[in-house]
């Protein structure tokens, strides 16, 4: 399964894309755990881009794509769970370059749908939890902005290509999860039978009720 999740911070991503790496057997490919990485183990690069995570800020495309690059080639030839790339309209169509490049297109976008105060309430818990430095109130409105402003755009590019898929996120993260994972399973039999079968947007947003949980309308 090759599947990309176009969501905002707070949304599960993480949670979610560890769930259908593991599921599918495929890597979580994380762009925001690579940079993490290299800014607790204070790599060169490590020392560059910390200001741009500790501000909320994207740190410089070239750095993230060839990241995710590298992670492609040691994917080549399976599948993969891309989570916090691409970013902008630009990261979208430099990957999707590197992907036909590799024949690693994706069969699926998946988008997480949360509302807003749904999204800023799970992320000042999580800085609770977690030491986080993006997980301040101030960083985590500019990051929101950020998501509207440039990430939530590229949703219709997907929609034409005909890979969307979206999901109602506000639910407990195991129904989410069943959801996505049922939806992920039948979509991989009907493109592995025909790679064009899927090719149109497919909005399950209304669908919360048959997996767990009434559907929420407090959606942006
Ligand atoms: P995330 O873990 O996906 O919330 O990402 C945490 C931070 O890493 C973001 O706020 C950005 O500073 C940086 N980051 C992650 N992915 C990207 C990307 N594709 N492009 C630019 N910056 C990114």
């Amino acid at each position: 399964m090759k599947v990309l999740m176009i969501a905002p911070p707070g949304a599960g991503k993480g949670t979610q894309g560890r769930l259908i790496a593991g599921h599918f057997g495929v890597p979580h490919i994380a762009t925001g755990d690579l940079l993490r990485d290299h800014v607790t183990r204070e790599t060169e690069l490590g020392l560059e881009i910390r200001q741009f995570l500790d501000r909320g800020e994207l740190v410089p495309d070239e750095v993230v794509l060839e990241m995710v690059r590298g992670a492609f080639e040691q994917a080549r030839g399976g599948g993969y769970v891309l989570d916090g790339i691409p970013r902008t309209m630009e990261q979208a169509r430099a990957l999707y370059d590197i992907a036909v490049e590799l024949d690693m297109t994706s069969q699926v976008a998946l988008h997480l749908q949360v509302a807003d105060a749904e999204l800023v309430r799970r992320l000042l818990t999580r800085a609770a939890e977690q030491d986080r430095s993006d997980d301040t109130e101030e960083v985590i409105q500019r990051r929101l902005e950020l998501y509207y402003e440039v990430t939530h755009p590229i949703l219709d590019w997907y929609g034409e290509r005909g890979i969307l898929v979206s999901v109602d996120a506000m639910r407990p993260a195991d129904a989410v999860g069943r959801q996505i994972l049922t939806t992920l399973t039948v979509m991989q039999q009907m493109t592995d039978a025909d790679p064009d079968v899927t090719r149109r947007p497919i909005d399950l947003t209304g669908l919360g009720a048959a997996f767990g949980a009434e559907a929420s309308e407090d959606v942006r």
